[in-house]
């Protein structure tokens, strides 16, 4: 089973694709990926969908990831008398730490770090963006505001704070059980929410412990100020476009994602596009013109992989959605305009073994014309900088590692097996041109090049390039 594209689509599970012949259908309609929402249902739901992934996975035979996104420090307000309120713009309220239920003059906001950091001036956002208020003042205890756009407010509605950093981990308490949970399943993605400073990486790194990879989604602008140290103690990126378009002007979002996809392909590291990508697909069979044009714009910008949200967790149309996305990015990867503008936005390869190693495969694969770039790779990393050369022939992977072939399907343009460690380059190539044939990237006669690290099983050696030709082998 293979995959015609080379950009991977990310599926968020929930009520509408929870069981067996959901999840497969999914698969089957070109999900690469498939996230859990920490933000919503229990372990127990959690659990059942982890079993039926890899279930479908024993029955496809292919590697398919798993990203547990952790909720992270969303801040909520407190709950209200009669469970909401009506603010009008003008008006002034007032955010406290008193727990007694809210009225149209005040709620409790049961964050405590907050009332210290922020200042007058400063815009506190409700629900999504939805209100907006404007800080008088704020001392330990009190924080008042004055209503800038006003509205309906109910219980427990999100709270944004765009102006400040926040004092505050990355991870909270129920993040912790949630991670310890996750890695317990056995995922193979850890996505840590509102990440501000490379420092909140380093805090989920130390209790992942090698057990996952680590995404950070990017939805705070502070996160922007550090963007390449960020990047660079990351494993994967999310440009989470739900909050930070709340967070900053929704002009502005478009920018920022292109920059942080620019980051991110000079680092050499996937980066997955999320939110609203289909929005309208959550209750109609077709999308509107200009959410085909945002997935097809992502595509061409590069990205490794785009999300659904909605569409495939709660949607009337889980299916319909993957299959949409399939379609476009397919659509985008056959106009010659694609390659053109893939080729212009190559960096140059760092200094380093491994990207010399890619950068001359993927030369050696375009002068030759050969039909596959094949990588051996222990940890991911060599296909991971196969992938940033962006060649045009697939990137066929190959590792031991069940682990590490799960890991690698968010990744742009590999397709990884898993198979025994080789121990010389004699067994390499053959095994190398064996699976090439097996997985129908190559034919008896065509030429591939290969590259790998020696000594073998040694993870960061990357330092071998073989070109060999495939010939006919018995089974
Ligand atoms: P969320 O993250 O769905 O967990 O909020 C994505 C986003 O904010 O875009
Ligand atoms: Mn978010």
């Amino acid at each position: 089973m293979r995959r015609q594209r080379k950009a991977k689509i990310v599926a968020t599970l929930g009520p509408a694709s929870s069981t067996m012949e959901a999840i497969e259908a999914l698969f089957q309609a070109g999900a690469d990926v498939f996230r859990f929402n920490f933000s919503h249902g229990s372990h127990l739901d959690h659990s059942a969908r982890y079993d039926i992934v890899r279930e479908v996975e024993r029955k496809v035979g292919r590697p398919i990831a798993i990203l547990a996104d952790l909720q992270g420090p969303k801040l909520r307000i407190g709950q209200f008398a009669e469970g909401k309120v009506t603010l009008a713009a003008g008006a002034e309220f007032i955010l406290d730490r008193n727990p007694d239920p809210g009225t149209a003059a005040r709620v409790c906001l049961p964050h405590p770090e907050l009332f210290a950091v922020i200042g007058a001036g400063q815009a506190l956002l409700i629900d999504d963006g939805k209100l907006r208020l404007e800080v008088i003042e704020s001392n330990g205890d009190c924080i008042r505001t004055k209503v800038v756009a006003g509205g309906v407010v109910s219980d427990r509605k999100g709270v944004n704070v765009p102006d400040v950093v926040l004092p505050i981990p990355a991870l909270t308490e129920k993040d912790r059980r949630d991670l310890e949970f996750a890695l317990a399943l056995g995922v193979d993605w850890i996505a840590l929410s509102f990440v501000q400073r490379p420092e909140d990486l380093l805090e989920a790194r130390e209790l992942i412990k090698g057990r996952a990879g680590l995404l950070a989604k990017l939805e705070k602008p502070a996160a922007l100020d550090r963007l390449d140290d960020i990047v660079g103690v990351s494993d994967a990126v999310m440009v989470a476009r739900g909050d930070l378009g709340v967070e900053l002007p929704p002009e502005r979002v478009p920018g920022v994602q292109k920059r942080i996809l620019r980051a991110c392909s000079r680092q050499g590291k996937p980066v997955v596009i999320a939110t609203q990508m289909l929005e309208s697909m959550i209750s109609a069979q077709v999308p509107t013109r200009a959410e085909a044009s945002d997935v097809a714009s992502a595509i061409y910008d590069g990205a490794d992989a785009v999300m659904l949200s909605a569409e495939s967790a709660s949607g009337a149309y889980p299916v319909e959605a993957v299959a949409m996305m399939d379609r476009i990015i397919s659509e985008v990867e056959r106009d010659p305009l694609y390659r053109s503008v893939i080729d212009a936005q190559r960096g140059d390869p760092l200094p380093t073994r491994g990207d010399a190693i890619c950068a001359a495969l993927r030369s050696v694969t375009q002068i030759l014309g050969a039909r596959v770039t094949i990588t051996y790779t222990t940890s991911g990393h060599t296909s991971l900088r196969a992938a940033r050369e962006r060649p045009a022939a697939p990137i066929l992977s190959i590792t031991p590692h069940l682990s590490t072939a799960r890991k690698l399907a968010l990744a742009w343009g590999v397709h990884t097996t898993v198979s025994p460690d080789v121990r010389s380059v004699d067994e390499m190539v053959s095994a190398a041109c064996r699976t090439a044939l097996r997985e129908g990237f190559a034919q008896p006669g065509d030429q591939v090049a290969i590259a790998a690290g020696m000594p073998f099983a040694e993870s960061g050696t990357t330092n071998l390039l073989r070109i060999a030709e495939v010939w006919a082998q018995p089974a």
